[in-house]
């Protein structure tokens, strides 16, 4: 589902590589845990994956297309099949938690009916049905991750990406959060995690794909972190 051949990514001519000869293949419904030292590379990895950004050389396939070579007008496609869960959380603090997770219906234009339909469920799987209506900045930080979750899956990608989802959670509310994206996954969504958070790399017993000097060192099924700091 997602073929990466020789990734090559660099800022700036004549500067560092931020990932170097990265070849990787996630198959349809893997979890995957990206770790590495601050730096090495991982939030570029995702960024390159959304076509926040373009990779120096190399391949990105996503659903069997080559997303380096999608036209500006077709990116927005490619990311209605991807949700983005983020270390900041990133929500609106001016609407309720309804309106965050409803806004990403709302831009690719999903009916109101559907809307009224999909948010609820979305909100119930995430174990948020109480706090539809309450403002971001009522809610605790396990709460607010919680609404990003339900915001980048309300619109059923295939795949879900997050970085450093647990980066501003304690460690009881950190495997909660990881518990649900595991739930996530477990329902067939292709999921993809940034971290550096050991303790939950060796809990949740996933493939650990290990980035170190911005060079793919490692690559284990059922891995444990090691190495990486
Ligand atoms: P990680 O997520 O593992 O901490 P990053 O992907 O954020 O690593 O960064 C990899 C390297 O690329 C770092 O040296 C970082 O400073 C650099 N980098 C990241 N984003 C940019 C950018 N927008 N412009 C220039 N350099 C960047």
């Amino acid at each position: 589902m997602i073929e990466i051949y020789h990734l090559y990514k660099q800022y700036a001519q004549n500067e560092f590589y931020a990932l170097k000869d990265i070849n990787l293949i996630i198959d349809r419904g893997e979890f995957i845990f990206v770790v590495g030292p601050s730096g090495s590379g991982k939030s570029t990895l995702l960024k390159l994956l959304l076509r926040e950004t373009l990779p120096t050389k190399g391949n990105i396939k996503i659903f069997g297309r080559d997303i380096t070579r999608l036209k500006n007008r077709e990116i927005p496609f490619l990311r209605r099949n991807i949700g983005m869960v983020f270390q900041d959380f990133r929500l609106l603090s001016d609407r309720n938690v309804f309106e965050n997770v409803a806004f990403s219906l709302r831009v690719i234009g999903t009916s109101p009916r559907e809307i009224r339909k999909r948010v609820p469920l979305t909100l119930e799987l995430v174990g948020l049905k109480d706090k539809a209506f309450k403002n971001p900045n009522e809610l605790s930080g396990g709460e607010q991750q919680r609404v990003c979750v339900a915001r980048a899956i309300v619109n059923r990608p295939a795949v879900l990406l997050a970085d450093e989802p647990t980066g501003n959670l304690d460690p009881a509310t950190s495997m909660e959060i990881m518990t649900l994206i595991q739930d996530i996954n477990i329902r067939g969504t292709t999921v993809i995690v940034a971290t550096h958070a050991k303790d939950i790399v060796d809990h949740f017993q996933k493939r650990v794909v290990v980035l170190e000097n911005n060079q793919l060192v490692s690559d284990q099924e059922r891995g444990v972190y090691f190495n990486a700091h």
